[in-house]
């Protein structure tokens, strides 16, 4: 496959900008080889800055549920344009993007839209927080929620514990109160949460682990957690900004035993616009200016060309028949999958949740902690993106993400996905 304009591109924007990009996996460190510059897309299709066409599975890291510049989501975000960029002033359509979310929420819930996953959880932290009158927060071990500060934390020695700073630039005195907990081990969450008590302001979790590897928690797990965060009064934050909206349940953590205090979303409700939301119960939500005293602001938040993208977006899904319609694919892709992969006899399985799906390497089983992950799955890795996309499918640049479908892949897109992951697995295992 010819990819010399995307070389090109990439050697002058490394010239221009830190590794050649605006975040960091996008520079395919991971996987090597130059990334690829699209410069379209259509449906469940890149195309490239060589003229390649590629099957997209990663669809922008997930927010393109109805695929690429969907008509309907270009024609109300040109509609949005047309009247106006940015008002920095309340108006209709976040009104109608909210009325719309909360058809998904717990009665007498209210959102508040931002700009990005990362401000929608900082800000849910801040709130808990704020409305707890608590400064201890907790986070999971293979759990992201967003570059914020306190939250570049990884766990200290010991199994659940407070956890130290993941990145330069981020002082101590920021994560002294945050404890990190593995997932996956009730006893060391409950023990840990039980300990620093009336302390906990809240546990953030991904509703279902999509960060590092698929990682789907068992449901005694959630339950627990469920019961000691309400035992201790600390508020429980399910972060759904990648899972939202991708599962049939629509938000995962209203059915899977979490049943929080506070969802955090994203991706899906902008359509490809910079969206992140809040979302909880009006008297917590009332603790945020200018009714309560936690601040939180945004010159683009609930940006109208935004809010229409995410309305249309949602709209075209329902039309599209939504969740139903990516729970077929799914089954389809992971059906398909493992009768190849055990046709094989290969060491491999995929996990799968609604429509985001991930192959773990190197395992029979499904690992539900991040440090179930076999290291030299993501060496196995590196070859299997190269090959795939020497056949024309594009799939996320770094083997702990995850993969995405949409309502514009179509069965036989699944059945090419499936065939050549075949091809290339065997040829990498018997090598
Ligand atoms: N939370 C989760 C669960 C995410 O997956 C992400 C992004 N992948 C974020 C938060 C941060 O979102 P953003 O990249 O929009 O800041």
């Amino acid at each position: 496959m010819e990819r010399n304009n995307s070389t090109k591109l990439f050697a002058k924007a490394c010239t221009l900008m830190p590794g050649g990009v605006s975040s960091p996996v996008r520079a395919f460190r991971a996987v090597g080889g130059p990334p690829v510059y699209p410069v379209r897309g259509k449906g469940a299709s890149i195309f490239d800055a060589d003229g390649n066409e590629l099957l997209d599975f990663c669809l922008s890291w997930g927010p393109l549920i109805v695929g690429h510049a969907h008509p309907k989501v270009v024609e109300a975000v040109m509609e949005a344009a047309k009247r106006g960029l940015s008002f920095g002033m309340p108006h209709d359509s976040e009104i109608r993007l909210s009325e719309r979310m909360l058809q998904d929420l717990p009665e007498g819930w209210q959102v508040r839209f931002v700009n990005s996953g990362t401000e929608a959880v900082m800000t849910a932290l801040r709130l808990a927080r704020g409305a707890t009158g608590r400064d201890v927060v907790a986070k999971f071990t293979g759990c992201y929620h967003g570059h914020s500060d306190c939250l570049l934390v990884k766990a200290g020695s010991g199994l659940a514990t407070f956890g130290t700073a993941s990145s330069a630039g981020v002082p101590a005195g920021t994560t002294a109160d945050v404890l990190v907990l593995p997932l996956d081990d009730v006893e060391a969450m409950e023990g840990a949460l039980r300990e620093v008590g009336d302390r906990l302001a809240a546990v953030v979790i991904e509703s279902i682990p999509a960060n590092n590897g698929l990682l789907v928690q068992a449901p005694e797990f959630l339950n627990r957690l469920r019961q000691v965060t309400r035992e201790v009064g600390a508020l429980l934050i399910a972060d759904e900004v990648l899972v939202g909206y991708r599962t049939e349940s629509v938000l995962v953590s209203r059915e899977n035993g979490l049943d929080p205090d506070l969802i955090t979303l994203g991706k899906v409700i902008g359509g490809g616009m910079p969206v992140g939301a809040l979302a909880g119960p009006a008297d917590t939500m009332a603790q945020l200016a200018p009714d309560g005293p936690v601040y939180q602001a945004g010159t683009l938040s609930g940006n109208p060309v935004a809010m229409q993208a995410g309305l249309a977006t949602l709209a075209t899904l329902d039309a599209e028949g939504g969740q139903a319609r990516l729970e077929a694919l799914g089954t389809h892709l992971e059906v398909g999958f493992s009768s190849v992969a055990s046709g094989l006899g290969l060491p491999v399985r995929m996990q799968r949740a609604g429509s985001i799906f991930w192959l773990a390497l190197d395992t029979e089983t499904l690992p539900r902690a991040a440090e179930a992950i076999q290291a030299s799955s993501m060496d196995r890795y590196a070859p299997l993106h190269a090959q795939m996309l020497e056949k024309g499918i594009y799939l996320a640049p770094s083997g702990y993400e995850v993969g995405f479908l949409s309502t514009a892949h179509t069965e036989p897109d699944l059945d090419r996905l499936v065939e050549a992951l075949g091809v290339a697995l065997k040829g990498l295992y018997e090598a």
